[in-house]
Order: C-alpha cells, then sequence, then structure tokens
C-alpha cells in the first residue's frame, strides 16, 4: 500500500478531530501531501470517524486522479488540492466545523488579535473568506486570496480551514482556533476587549517562531 506512514499521519489527525470537539458526525476532513511524490492523502467522504482507518484514507494525485482507495475522497478535495497546487510550503490540511470559531465564520467576523496566543499562532485577526461553494476550486482561492500569513481562516457561512507546513501544524492551528474563539466570545460577552498593537502583535509572533520550544526560550532581564 502507497506512502504508509503518511496514511497514519493523516489517519490519526482526522481521528483527533472528534477527540478534541471540533467535529461531529462525518463533518470535517484532513489531508497531508507527500513532498517526495506530490500525492495527496485524505480522508475519504461520509465514513464516520471510528470506521476509519489508515487504510481507508484515499491517496490522489494533484489533478485529482484518485491513485489508490476504495472509497471516494472527500467532498472538499478540490479545495485541498486547489491549495497544495498553489502554495509549495503546504503539507498539511484540516477543515472543521469547530462550533465558537465557526460561529465568527457565521457572523462574518473575523477573530481580533486580543490575546498573545493569536499573535504567536496566527500572526493577526483570524481571517475571514467569503463564502465560496463546495466541490470545486471555489473554496480554495478564496483561502488563498484571503488567509495571508494566518494558518487558519474562517470561510464565511461555512467553517474552519488550517493549513501547515506538517499535517500536526495544521492540526495544531485547528485547535487553537477553537481554543481562543471560544476565548474571544466569552470575552466578548463583558465588553470589547483590546487589541494587541501590531508592534505588540509582530514582537509575539516573532518571538513564538523563532524561540518558543528552545533553549532560548525564556528571557530573564531582571
Ligand atoms: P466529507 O466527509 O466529504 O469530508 O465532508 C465533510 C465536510 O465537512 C464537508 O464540508
Amino acid at each position: 500500500m502507497l506512502l504508509s506512514e503518511l496514511r497514519h499521519r493523516v489517519w490519526d489527525a482526522n481521528m483527533a478531530l472528534p477527540t478534541e470537539n471540533l467535529v461531529t458526525m462525518t463533518s470535517g476532513n484532513v489531508s497531508g501531501r507527500d513532498p517526495e511524490t506530490n500525492l495527496m492523502v485524505i480522508k475519504p467522504s461520509g465514513v464516520k470517524f471510528p470506521d476509519l482507518t489508515p487504510e481507508s484514507m484515499v491517496v490522489l494525485d494533484m489533478n485529482g486522479k484518485v491513485v489508490e482507495g476504495e472509497f471516494g475522497p472527500s467532498s472538499d478535495t478540490a479545495t485541498h488540492l486547489w491549495v497544495y497546487r498553489n502554495r509549495d510550503d503546504v503539507h498539511g490540511m484540516v477543515h472543521t466545523h469547530s462550533n465558537y470559531a465557526t460561529a465568527f465564520a457565521a457572523a462574518n467576523r473575523p477573530i481580533p488579535c486580543v490575546l498573545t496566543a493569536i499573535a504567536d499562532e496566527f500572526g493577526c485577526d483570524i481571517p475571514v473568506g467569503g463564502y465560496a461553494a463546495i466541490g470545486g476550486k471555489a473554496i480554495g482561492e478564496e483561502l488563498l486570496r484571503s488567509i495571508g500569513r494566518s494558518p487558519a481562516i474562517l470561510m464565511k457561512n461555512h467553517g474552519v480551514f488550517t493549513i501547515g507546513p506538517t499535517v500536526e501544524k495544521a492540526l495544531k492551528a485547528a485547535v487553537m482556533v477553537e481554543d481562543v474563539a471560544k476565548t474571544v466570545w466569552l470575552a466578548l460577552q463583558m465588553g470589547t476587549p483590546d487589541r494587541l498593537t501590531d508592534e505588540e502583535i509582530e514582537a509575539n509572533y516573532v518571538r513564538y517562531h523563532t524561540r518558543y520550544g528552545t533553549a532560548d526560550a525564556s528571557v530573564i532581564d531582571f
């Protein structure tokens, strides 16, 4: 069977969607792109999460031809392919309907950058893309037009799409976007939280992307 390691990672990330409370029933999907063969592994369409296996993942080439798989590929396949075809740096992609983030998408409101966690991971307000029909390249086109440097975008009237250099980083962005959406929603019930300044956002983004998780994570200057 092709791409057994990537199949396993994509399956594992798909299984994390219900565990992290980001989806219900059969909604949502995860894919990964193999840098060597340029083949994509994606969730099969409409299969319940407990029934998914690494073997049931579908493998396609960048033209959308199924190379291996007994099920039909996700209905968001064209979206994932469009992003991979147009962003060489992206090798993982996640789609969810997670509640708090999708509430912002339904209301056509970006998630304002009012938390250091948003500045760290997303580096800006988490944007909303315009409504685009499911099934073709429209979501992918709108996603790339509107996502900026954020790894996450809220698609109006639809839900969350995240991208990353790996499947695992795209999954992390999907978990974090829901976490910060919930916190911002709670803060909005108490008033209007202050947005971080552009300088504060930049400083947090750079620190997180250069030092976080390394020996230099903590600068002690007292
Ligand atoms: P699939 O099961 O076809 O991936 O559909 C899930 C979904 O959320 C569509 O937007």
